[in-house]
């Protein structure tokens, strides 16, 4: 049996099933979690199917989550979805079910769970769930609203079809979920929307962008930064694509620094695998989308001048 038929066969046996996935959700976390939810229980009205994780930081107009308590994971299944390694689960009561299945389209370099569907050449977690459903269209069932979650989360983990990992099988996923109805325009714009905070701090992104001759670019935001423009560290996600769109710049990093004194680090490349660097930095993703962690100033620069480095050997070999 392949892990697709075993997964399903696992969600058959199971009269409760919870969904979960990473901390500080983007929309191809909620839209794999809740998209998966939702078609479950349009393919299974007996089950008791719940999401559940921390907030969804200003991603409501997606879908909530659910509270429930302990008991409820006793004999559960436990599905988690876009989250590559256990300690970014939101939620860490993901292991009380009786199985847990791990479905992600990160490297799988942090294994868990008793089932694993990992593919890490998808564009995102949702284009994983949409094949699930079409592997077996007579038993799993796609409602508007599943429809709508899975699209919201390829739409966000590509930017909009932009990024390279969008292949025709994405697009034609994509179109399958645009035949459910739901009203994608004004979706588009939901994912779009940023804050007039945000939209300052964007002017401020491209104002003082450090960028070098290397390819590499960086911007460092205190916490002040944050407080004078308003704009929270979930809020800065808004901004980390800007710098991809000005000519020259091939990898950039976004220190950006938590209240307990630590810069996090949101790392793109439009070249460079940049994931390396990530891990070598308490992080980890994508090639080309990355996040780490340095303690301070020094780190930091240490991180950048590595980010150098690759820019600087990359476009010597291209
Ligand atoms: P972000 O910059 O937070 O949008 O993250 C970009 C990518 O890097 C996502 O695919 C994350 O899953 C991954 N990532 C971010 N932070 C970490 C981390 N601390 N450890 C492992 N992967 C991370």
């Amino acid at each position: 049996m392949s892990v697709q038929e075993d997964i399903l066969a696992e969600i058959k046996a199971y009269q409760t099933i919870i969904i979960q996935r990473h901390q500080r959700p983007d929309p191809d976390a909620i839209g794999s979690q809740v998209g998966l939810a939702e078609l479950l229980r349009a393919s299974f009205p007996d089950k008791k199917i719940y999401q559940v994780g921390g907030p969804t930081e200003g991603l409501d107009y997606l879908a909530e989550m659910q509270e429930i308590n302990e008991t409820t994971y006793q004999g559960a299944l436990v599905i988690v979805t876009d989250t590559a390694n256990a300690p970014r689960i939101s939620d860490d009561r993901f292991n009380l079910g009786a199985k847990l299945i791990k479905i992600d389209h990160h490297p799988n370099e942090e294994p868990y769970g008793d089932l694993m569907w990992v593919e890490d050449e998808a564009s995102s977690c949702s284009e994983i769930i949409a094949d699930f459903w079409q592997l077996f269209p007579t038993e799993l069932h796609m409602s508007q609203n599943a429809a709508r979650l899975l699209y919201a989360g390829i739409v966000g983990d590509t930017g909009r079809f932009l990024y390279p990992s969008t292949s025709a099988h994405t697009l034609r996923i994509a179109a399958d979920l645009i035949d459910f109805g739901f009203d994608y325009a004004t979706l588009n714009r939901q994912i779009e929307q940023i804050s007039s905070n945000v939209a300052r701090l964007s002017g401020y992104v491209y104002q003082n962008l450090q960028m070098d001759e290397t390819g590499a670019a960086r911007l460092t935001f205190s916490t002040e930064m944050l407080k004078e423009f308003g704009v929270s560290d979930a809020q800065t996600s808004g901004v980390v694509p800007l710098p991809g769109a000005i000519e020259g710049v091939l990898a950039w990093a976004i220190f950006v620094q938590q209240a307990e004194g630590y810069y996090r680090v949101r790392m793109r490349s439009k070249g460079p695998a940049i994931n390396g660097i990530a891990k070598r930095y308490h992080g980890g993703g994508h090639a080309l989308a990355s996040g780490a962690n340095v303690r301070d100033l020094t780190e930091a620069q240490e991180l950048y001048e590595e980010l150098q480095k690759l820019c600087k050997n990359f476009a010597a070999n291209h």
